[in-house]
């Protein structure tokens, strides 16, 4: 087993098995082998590990120890005038490897038989001083923290700043603020008005961080000078003595804004779907009950007519007939509108007619409605006084609205006044229907406006209604530039009031 695993092939004889057993050795240090006149012989795998050359790469033709930089002239010199006294020589000295690094070593020589001689390099490891050790360990916790996106804020156990990380004084603009000693009272005036809020807040929760005696989390919300709001997860890590004391408290925060908006947004997308899905199913029970009530009148009266010989009895059979009829075309003529809308295909014309006009044309028809409604104790009273009135939108569907508007008036009171009022205003008009009904809670107020939405489970089958009327009226009001509102006691009786503009909607 030779000294080396590589030989200099160029010199093969040189790459000589007597110098002894020198494996362990070998292990250990960088060695190299050099005839007198310097030129190199070879060298282990540990000298190329330190110094980066490779045997490989001199092809054979191995330069000398200066030429390589490994010593300088003077080294080999003192090195030289050793071996010839046939002595060792050591000294320290730096050294350049292949790689630019400087690095220092023990270096031994020994001179060798056949006129050559041993190198061994023994690297000088700096021993770091304790105050060394303890600025790079400082460093590299300083660098962790402030590479940390999270704020992070130590406190000692009277809630005065220790350290705060870059994330931390960026966010509240402390930097170059000493914040040191000060508490988030101290440093409240020192940091942008809209955190002073968010600080004082923050001294309540460590108190009751340090009160519960366990790590806390919860969300901070925090506004910015720029008006928006950051929502962070805060932990509050209290560390105490071994006496009990209050020793640190430790406030980590990571800004989960973008996370809690996409988790808000799958909560309303979620309860949205399970609305949609209710409102299905409330659309289908709606629905089956309103298409079978008329439709089973209308099939037995038809049936008890043809049997029937006295005529009154036929005339009553007929007109309920033809009254439930209606009741039926009029849910087609919603779900129609309905789905007109949804699909955005709602075509409304937008052109000046006389609102005062068309009102009264509208209560024309109710004297009969009254009657077949049986709603003989209400008394429906026009009130406006006006000879014209001009206003902006579709005729068409503002006689419908109105239609709805009253019709709802007489259905939900039993017994008193629907009135119908107008306000003339310089750029709208407001048709009011109000009446002395059952009124509507004030949490069902916005309610009644969507789709199927009607006040009470059993409000149906004791009025009647697909709960459509109001949504449609309302949306083909705003699609006219208008509006529909509502006021309303419980008991006492509402005020449906329909707002058109008064010039032409230009879309
Ligand atoms: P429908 O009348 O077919 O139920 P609407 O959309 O017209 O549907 O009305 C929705 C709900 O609003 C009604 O079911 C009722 O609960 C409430 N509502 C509407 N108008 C009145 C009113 N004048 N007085 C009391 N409640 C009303």
């Amino acid at each position: 087993m030779g000294l080396f695993g590589k030989k200099n092939s160029g010199n093969s004889s040189r790459a000589d098995l007597s110098y002894g057993d020198y494996k362990g050795f070998n292990q250990l240090y960088a060695i190299l082998i050099a005839q007198i006149d310097g030129i190199i012989i070879t060298f282990n795998d540990l000298f190329s590990v330190h110094f980066g050359y490779q045997l490989a790469e001199f092809d054979g033709n191995l330069p000398g120890i200066v030429q390589l930089g490994i010593v300088s002239k003077e080294t080999y010199s003192a090195i030289y005038t050793s071996i010839q006294l046939s002595e060792a020589y050591s000294t320290e000295l730096q050294i350049k490897t292949k790689r630019g690094e400087m690095a220092t070593y023990k270096l031994k020589a020994a001179p060798l038989p056949d006129n050559k001689f041993l190198l061994v390099f023994d690297p000088v490891r700096k021993e770091k001083t304790i105050v060394e050790d303890a600025n790079e360990s400082n460093k590299l916790f300083m660098e962790l923290i402030n590479q940390m996106p999270d704020i992070i804020c130590f406190k000692d156990g009277f809630g005065k700043w220790l350290l705060a990380n870059t994330a931390d004084l960026n966010l509240f603009q402390l930097k170059g603020v000493n914040y040191v000693g000060k508490t988030d009272a101290d440093l409240a005036p020192f940091t942008h008005e809209v955190y002073r809020q968010a600080f004082l807040n923050c001294m309540e929760t460590d108190e009751k961080c340090w009160n519960e005696k366990v790590i806390s989390r919860g969300d901070e919300i925090i506004p910015t000078p720029a008006g928006e709001q950051i929502m962070f997860d805060v932990f509050k890590i209290p560390v105490f003595n071994a006496d009990g004391s209050r020793k640190n408290l430790i406030v980590i925060g990571r800004d989960v804004t973008e996370h809690r908006k996409t988790e808000n947004d799958l909560l309303l997308a979620k309860q949205k779907a399970e609305e949609s899905d209710r409102l299905k199913s409330a659309f289908l029970a709606t629905m089956s009950h309103e298409l079978r009530t008329p439709l089973n009148a209308i099939i037995g009266f038809a049936t008890l007519i043809f049997e029937e010989e006295d005529l009154s009895d036929i005339r009553e059979f007929s007109r309920i007939i033809n009254n439930n009829s209606n009741v039926l075309l009029n849910l087609i003529e919603d779900i129609f509108d309905i789905s007109l809308i949804e699909a955005q295909q709602m075509q409304i014309e937008h052109h000046k007619f006389d609102i005062v006009k068309t009102a009264n044309e509208v209560l024309e028809i109710f004297p009969h409605e009254i009657h077949i409604l049986d709603k003989l104790d209400i008394d429906l009273r026009n009130l406006i006084s006006e000879k014209e009135v001009f206003a902006s939108g579709d005729v068409y569907r503002v006689k419908q609205i109105l239609t709805n508007l009253i019709s709802n008036a007489l259905k939900f009171t039993i017994k008193g006044q629907v009135l119908l009022k107008m306000n003339n205003h310089p750029d709208h008009v407001e048709i009011e229907i109000e009446d002395t009904g059952i009124g509507i809670a004030p949490d069902k107020i916005d309610f009644i406006f969507q789709m199927f939405q009607q006040v009470e489970e059993g409000s149906k089958r004791k009025y009647g209604g697909a709960g459509l009327g109001l949504s449609i009226s309302k949306q083909l009001a705003v699609f006219m530039g208008g509006d529909i509102k509502v006021k309303s006691e419980l008991g006492k009786g509402s005020v449906f009031t329909l707002i058109l503009p008064k010039s032409v909607k230009t879309e």
